[in-house]
């Protein structure tokens, strides 16, 4: 491998971005473009043949015989259809073109995209639009357009049009906010710097594992004698070969512009994380998807497997994404950084009292934003945060909230607490914020931590939530502030009469402790445990309000939203019901009668022999119950699946959660009892031993 690459040549190289703009655009078209890009208008009729060509030229000088509209459809990673730039010419021959109406707009056949039963009531094709804020690139030898996709009576299908839509919101309101503070600011935006957690497994051992290709995790699998529990893998060194991996996963996202900065090992083996540079909300997103295929696709060179999936193995740490997410001004302010100007804290504080507040009204979606069957697995086990929705700020912070809702002046409590000296508070240490690990959503300084995404998320959901939802708290603190006649003393009262209404959402104690579940429900707080319980909610009168109020989603979209969403659920787990019925079947009953028959053959002989066969005995006993035992959790599982009902999609979520899990449950526990005690020879595939400590 060339190691000493130019990094910054690399980086970006295959992304239509400012500087190649500049170079290959007439300087009136640039300006346009560039209009366009930050106003977020209508591009112009002139202008799109001219981008497109200029476009094209540069995809063809990196290689690119084809163009896509890339998308973010509802469900899945992302979408994509390829179209060539050849076109025919009289004398038989060809030439590339690419036309202004080809990049603005494309018409995917779309009708099996979810959409929760929009196209059916409406319209039969979508079609996609290009998103101008966001680069083309080219990957793979296709010039990839990123687009927003929705159906011709105008409902989008997609997960970036409320994002950016979402964005907006939050503007709008911050900057109404701000400039009760007397700042001019045109533009806020939202950051986030996501953290991917992914496993790398080998190529080898996960073609030999139906349950991995079918459902992209184990559904059967005893531990090994070692785990995780030695924690020797985190951080420790990095394999030979997955640093390999590594290096050319960091070329290849440097080459599409994305920040790769850090990697590590994580907890469980052959768990690896990559966290980005962060940046604007949107960007990040497309980066985040695109960083899931590069990784997957990457890994396939290097004979691994990347497993995204939130649970790859029971019994080791699941996978997760962190989403760093802060607010920051286009004057590079970011209003998350508690700053020491006292002018600036009141500031500070009343846009964490908007989060603060945001995170209390709406735990139900941001606990949605997050829901799916492969979460499930992982929220609230001894990994991850539980699944209800709490917040950690810290002591420093924690006392100045308290002194404020007392009435007490909150810069008293910075100086006597950590003696500065001056009326400011205290510069909040990142360290001492970011200790607790257990908390769904955590401040670390200057940003926020929502820990309980899955690896396999978008993330554009949950900072939809999360943007609308602070959105709509600014909204009603600058209504109310708007026009006081004493700014100081409405904008403390109000922070009083908020920080105690929403205090119970913040927790600053052990997550994972028994005490906390029982605790918060005495504060009232939602504890939504599975998919099937929580997505309900997502409709609920006040959520369609505030989406409705934002102009992020209508009510129509919201509906069938949710309705593709908990059809997935109930999908997904229709897949590993079938998958392990069929693994149980056809690869370990018949193994396990094999060795069954073994052993009596051998107990046999040794009776004729006239020889005790006390080994052979106790072993067929125990072998032959279980697999007893095994034959008949998998007909209940058939039966199970058999008898689902012909009912609406939400009474499916709910039969395949409290019906067929169990039953799955079930079959598993005898398999993996059978595991260990049949002969290495007679399993039908690889282990967790096999796959986890591989070399
Ligand atoms: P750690 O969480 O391990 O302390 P860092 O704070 O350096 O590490 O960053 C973790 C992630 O948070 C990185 O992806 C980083 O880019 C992101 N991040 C840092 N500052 C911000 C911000 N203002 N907005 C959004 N994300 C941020
Ligand atoms: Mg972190």
């Amino acid at each position: 491998m060339n190691t000493a690459k130019n990094v910054p040549e690399l980086f970006g190289s295959m992304v239509f971005n400012e500087t190649v703009m500049r170079e290959r655009l007439p300087k009136d078209v640039y300006k346009k473009l560039k209009q366009t890009m930050r106003e977020g208008t209508a591009i112009d009729a002139e202008v799109a043949p001219v981008v497109a060509t200029a476009m094209k030229d540069w995809a063809l000088s990196k290689g690119a015989t084809h163009y896509t509209h890339w998308f973010q459809p509802l469900t899945g990673i992302t979408a994509e259809k390829h179209d060539s730039f050849i076109s025919p010419t009289d004398d038989g021959g060809v030439v590339m073109e690419f036309s202004g109406k080809e990049l603005i707009r494309g018409e995917p056949d779309a009708s099996s995209f979810p959409s929760g039963g929009l196209r059916a009531t409406f319209e039969a094709r979508g079609y996609t639009a290009w998103d101008p804020t966001s680069y083309a690139f080219v990957k793979d030898g296709t010039l990839y357009i990123p687009t927003a996709f929705c159906s011709y009576t105008g409902e989008i299908l997609d997960k970036k049009t409320p994002l950016l839509r979402s964005m907006d919101a939050l503007s709008t309101q911050a900057c109404r906010v701000l400039k009760l503070f007397g700042k001019d600011v045109k533009r806020v935006t939202t950051t986030v710097g996501p953290e991917q957690e992914y496993f790398l497994i080998d190529k080898a051992d996960y073609a030999k594992r139906k349950d991995l290709i079918f459902t992209g995790r184990t559904l059967f699998g005893a531990m090994p004698p070692k785990g995780q529990e030695m924690e020797d893998h985190y951080f420790g060194s990095i394999r030979p070969r997955v640093a390999a991996f590594m290096q050319e996963l960091d070329e290849e996202l440097w080459k599409l512009g994305i920040f790769a900065k850090t990697k590590h090992n994580e907890v469980a083996p052959c768990q690896h994380e990559m966290a980005p540079v962060f940046t604007t909300t949107n960007i990040a997103t497309d980066h985040n998807q695109l960083t899931m295929e590069v990784m997957r696709r990457v890994a396939e060179r290097h004979g691994f497997v990347c497993l995204l999936n939130e649970k790859p193995f029971e019994g080791v740490n699941g996978s997760g994404k962190h989403n760093n997410w802060s607010i920051s001004t286009d004057t590079g302010e970011n209003l998350l950084e508690p700053g020491k100007a006292p002018s600036g804290n009141l500031q500070f504080l009343l846009f964490l009292t908007a989060v603060i507040k945001a995170v209390d009204e709406y735990q139900d979606l941001l606990r949605i934003s997050v829901a799916s069957a492969g979460n499930d697995h992982r929220l609230g086990a001894n990994e991850a945060p539980p699944a209800i929705i709490s917040m950690f700020i810290g002591d420093e912070l924690q006392a100045i909230l308290d002194a404020v809702e007392a009435g007490r002046d909150y810069t008293d409590v910075a100086k006597t607490k950590m003696d500065l000296g001056v009326s400011a508070l205290p510069d909040i240490q990142k360290d001492t914020t970011d200790r607790n690990r257990t908390s769904p959503f955590a401040f670390t300084g200057n940003k926020f931590e929502f820990r309980m995404l899955g690896s396999s998320l978008n993330i554009a959901c949950p900072n939809i939530m999360l943007n609308t939802a602070v959105a709509e708290e600014l909204r009603q603190f600058a209504d109310e502030l708007d026009g006081a006649t004493d700014f100081q003393a409405a904008l403390t009262a109000l922070l009083r009469r908020e920080i105690k209404a929403h205090k119970r959402i913040i927790f600053n104690g052990n997550g994972y402790d028994e005490s906390w579940v029982a605790e918060a429900e005495k504060r009232g707080l939602l504890n939504l445990k599975s998919t099937d319980a929580a997505l309900p909610h997502y409709t609920d009168e006040k959520n369609i309000r505030l989406f409705e109020t934002h102009g992020v989603y209508t009510k129509l979209e919201m509906e069938s939203r949710e309705e593709a969403v908990i059809e997935e659920y109930y999908k997904t787990l229709h897949i590993e019901a079938l998958t392990m019925r069929d693994m149980a079947r056809r690869e370990i009953l018949p193994a396990c009668l094999s060795f069954e028959r073994a052993v009596a053959d051998g107990a046999l002989a040794k009776k004729q022999l006239g020889l005790a066969g006390g080994a052979e005995t106790r072993l067929l006993t125990q072998v032959s119950a279980l697999n007893d035992a095994l034959e008949c959790a998998v007909s209940t599982l058939e039966e199970a699946v058999e008898a689902v009902p012909k009912a609406d999609a939400e009474t499916l979520a709910h039969y395949y959660h409290d019906e067929v899990l169990p039953c799955m449950d079930a079959v598993r526990k005898p398999s993996d009892a059978l595991e260990r005690m049949v002969g290495k020879e007679y399993w039908p595939f690889p282990t967790y031993a096999d796959i986890l400590f591989y070399t």
